[in-house]
């Protein structure tokens, strides 16, 4: 059994269709999918149609942009109902956030002497929801400024970059209630990456956010090395955490993160259901159900 719970369609910052990403786990052996695109649930139907085309089983996700003690962490919130009032609303105005972003990171790259334009990430970003640097990071390899999304993260668009600019986020502590209050469960996407500033998420932080609501960590997980994953894997049986591990696919828009090169394991797949059956039930929202084939 192979699960993979974490990927990107190009309704976010992925490169394939909702449908696409379904029929490659398909036909590379997943037999169960989380599609978390960032902030947005418009990649679901689509994607359900497919899985229950092919067989693969589907666990409707969102990857949420938080904020938690002033740093940026990411949280996975799996079977939510997207009609949940609170909830729709605060995805719209992250999503809101990110597009304002744009037109203010474009001119500070003008201002840097690159010529670029909405038209030219426009060109470069597919059907997504929101065009956000990953797009502006393709948009700058096409006019050749640079070599990859890497540097174009590592020379202009990173938080140290020159055209780097600061946008909304949701409270972490409070998304994880309105996850709850929309019938879903909250994990902790890669809590440890390098590449964020993690110092709030130690063993104090994470049990805040268990009382908080929170039902798991992201362990297995490209951005974590072996030690980060076995010292975070502790951490989450102590704290009797669900356990998951992912691929973070992003079709070819993120080298190294191929479908299926982390997975979580059944049981704690299981318990990760179990929890959001409770949480359906406690909230009285009409959640999306798990796809089965
Ligand atoms: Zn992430
Ligand atoms: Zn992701």
């Amino acid at each position: 059994m192979r699960i993979d719970l974490h990927t990107h369609s190009d309704r976010s910052d992925g490169t394939e269709s909702p449908a696409a990403l379904v029929r490659r786990a398909h036909d590379e052996g997943i037999d169960v999918l989380g599609l978390t695109d960032h902030d947005t649930t418009e990649g679901w139907d689509e994607a359900a149609q497919e899985a229950a085309r092919t067989g693969v089983t589907l666990v409707r996700g969102i990857e949420v942009s938080c904020t938690f003690a002033g740093s940026g962490v990411h949280l996975l919130a799996y079977l939510p109902d997207p009609t949940h009032p609170g909830l729709a609303a605060e995805l719209q105005r992250v999503l809101d956030g990110r597009n304002s972003r744009l037109p203010a990171t474009l001119e500070r790259l003008r201002a840097l002497g690159i010529e670029i334009d909405v038209h030219d990430v426009r060109a470069v970003a597919g059907e997504t929801a929101a065009m956000g640097r990953p797009h502006v990071a393709d948009a700058l390899v096409a006019l050749g400024v640079v070599a990859d999304r890497n540097e174009a993260f590592d020379r202009y668009l990173g938080p140290q970059g020159p055209g780097y600019v600061h946008r909304y986020a949701a409270d972490l502590e409070t998304m994880i209630g309105t996850v709850a209050d929309a019938g879903g469960v909250s994990v902790l996407a890669h809590p440890w990456a390098s590449r964020h500033d993690h110092s709030a998420l130690d063993e104090r932080g994470i049990r805040l956010l268990r009382d908080t609501g929170l039902s798991g960590v992201e362990v297995d997980h490209e951005d974590h090395d072996e030690p980060t994953r076995a010292e975070l894997r502790a951490l989450a049986e102590r704290l009797d955490l669900v356990v998951t591990g992912a691929s973070d696919h992003h079709g070819t828009g993120k080298v190294a993160h191929d479908l299926g090169c982390n997975t979580t394991a059944v049981g704690q797949l299981d318990r990760l259901l179990e929890l959001a059956t409770k949480a359906a039930a406690a909230s009285g929202r009409a959640t999306p159900a798990v796809v089965h084939p």
